[in-house]
């Protein structure tokens, strides 16, 4: 049975801790900003459905503020030393570091993640983008080009005032992937956070000021839509990065094409996990659990599609489902806790709807999918078998905890089964066979494949997607290439030779 611990507040929490809380809003030019005349963002505890804060969107005058703050500071930024660069946003990352508990405690109740993940895997992975992206950013030279007499030398410079839209399962982290390389690059940024997970961005802007970011290279505006749209369509910005939906990336994208601007697109998913006969089964269902349940289910990379060979197929199910019985379900401030809500209450009727379908389309469901009584947005994490891959929770992307189990008999097969989806972010392999591990991973359509685990995405590897799911790469050195341009300059050493 799913086990429940009782709840705490997370109006305490914010009581007790008022320097958690952002002061306003949005954090323009170095310093916070209102203007309540936008419309109210209500910042809901999805442990309660309770409004724990209240902010307000963007105003026009607010994004206009925040766009010139960012042009204005762009030439001072770009003309500073990599180093000095690098010195500020790793000194942020120090700050990240040690205020990580209270940074925790804040995205668990934006998000509802629960505080045995937020610990480890939110801000922590944007201080570790801060140290990594601080540390490269002396080291970004252009190339030298011998031409016989002549020579040739490239500079590689940033693009100008990037804005980074994020989506709400992973708020600070999202904005520390974006920020870190762009800032590094000598660019600027607006950053808006969805609206549903406003807070941690606005954190890290006051981080930021704190470790000595001058006024205005980094900027967080609060709204939804229509504030993102006017921050892309702005002639003064030059890239635009998004996590988001499909859905949204193709208006980003579009919009962003008609101002001939950069992009990177971190989209959705619906990804491939292949499990073969001879695979370790208790590490393959533990890969399954991180790449399905983490997070309640709200990962884009997630290992949805559980393409299981036959041989071991039914051990599989069965001690899956026997270990998803024993996620810790409850207040996700409590440390024990380590399966919380769902982010809101439309993202879990979204996911209830899929369990129906499933259901309806013949799909075994072998346990949970069902809402929990309890306040909040709370349901327990579900496993399909029988899944066939014309079923609707086999093609969409659910964004909530439901995995799917489809049996297969060869490799063939699996890859193909595996590579038939609009989709290309993630994929692994499961087996003791190495030739065959690292034939499939090289087969896979995915932008990020793993061999033997899932869901790992260390700072040092690029990440992102090919197909509907994205442009671009984030992490690694991959990502300097979406936040810079290399300016060539071609010098003659000798006379000019001319027809007439
Ligand atoms: P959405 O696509 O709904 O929203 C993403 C962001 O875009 C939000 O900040 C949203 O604002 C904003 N937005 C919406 N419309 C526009 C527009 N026309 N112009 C500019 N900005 C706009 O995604 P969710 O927030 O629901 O996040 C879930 C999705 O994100 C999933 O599909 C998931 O797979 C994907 N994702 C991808 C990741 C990756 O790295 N590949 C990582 C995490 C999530 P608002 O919310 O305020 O409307």
């Amino acid at each position: 049975m799913m086990q429940m611990s009782t709840q705490r507040p997370a109006e305490d929490l914010l009581r007790a801790a008022p320097d958690v809380v952002p002061q306003a809003s949005h954090h323009v030019a170095g310093g916070f900003v209102e203007d309540a005349a936008g419309a109210p963002i209500p910042v809901i505890y999805p442990a309660s459905g309770t409004e724990v804060a209240r902010l307000h969107e963007a105003t026009p005058d607010i994004v206009e503020r925040a766009l010139a703050a960012a042009e204005a500071a762009l030439p001072a930024w770009r003309a500073m030393r990599g180093a000095e660069r690098g010195r500020i946003l790793r000194r942020a990352a120090d700050i990240i570091r040690e205020r990580n508990r209270a940074l925790s405690e804040l995205e668990t109740v934006d998000t509802g993640k629960p505080l045995s993940e937020t610990l480890v895997a939110d801000a922590l992975s944007g201080a570790e983008a801060l140290d990594y992206f601080g540390g490269m950013a002396a080291t970004l030279t252009g190339e030298h080009l011998a031409l016989g007499e002549d020579w040739a030398y490239t500079i590689r410079e940033p693009l100008g005032v990037c804005v980074g839209i994020g989506a709400w399962n992973y708020p600070i982290q999202i904005a520390c992937w974006k920020a870190a390389p762009a800032l590094a690059c000598g660019n600027t940024m607006v950053f808006k956070p969805s609206e549903m997970t406003p807070l941690s961005a606005l954190k890290l802007a006051e981080i930021l000021t704190e470790a000595g970011l001058p006024p205005g290279v980094f900027n967080v505006v609060q709204g939804r839509g229509a504030v993102g749209a006017a921050l892309v369509e702005d002639p003064r910005v030059d890239k635009v990065s998004l996590t988001g939906s499909v859905p949204t990336g193709r208006r980003v994208y579009a919009a962003a094409a008609a101002g001939m601007k950069h992009v990177t697109m971190e989209l959705g998913g619906k990804s491939p996990m292949i499990v073969f006969d001879d695979a370790d089964l208790e590490n393959a269902v533990s890969a399954a659990i991180n790449g399905n349940f983490y997070s309640s289910g709200q990962i884009c990379s997630n290992g949805t599609r559980l393409f299981v060979q036959a041989g071991i197929h039914d051990a599989f199910v069965e001690r899956l489902a026997q270990r998803v019985e024993r996620a810790l379900i409850g207040d996700p401030l409590d440390e024990a806790t380590n399966f919380g809500p769902m982010v809101s209450a439309a993202q879990l009727g979204i996911a209830l709807d899929y369990v129906g379908k499933g259901v309806e389309e013949g799909a075994r469901l072998v346990t949970g999918g069902r809402r929990l009584d309890r306040p909040g947005f709370y349901m327990s994490p579900a496993v399909f078998a029988g899944v066939r891959d014309d079923m609707a929770i086999a093609r969409e992307e659910i964004f909530g905890p439901v995995a799917s189990v489809l049996k297969f008999g060869t490799e063939e097969e699996a890859l193909q089964r595996a590579n038939a989806t609009e989709f290309g972010l993630a994929a692994a392999v499961f087996t003791r066979d190495l030739a065959r591990a690292h034939r499939v991973a090289s087969r896979f359509a995915a932008g990020t494949c793993w061999i033997n685990t899932y869901n790992l995405t260390p700072i040092e590897m690029p990440f992102g997607g090919v197909k509907a799911s994205g442009v671009g790469r984030e992490n690694g050195r991959a990502a300097i290439e979406h936040y810079s341009q290399v300016k060539s300059v071609y010098v003659a050493m000798g006379d000019v030779e001319a027809p007439f």
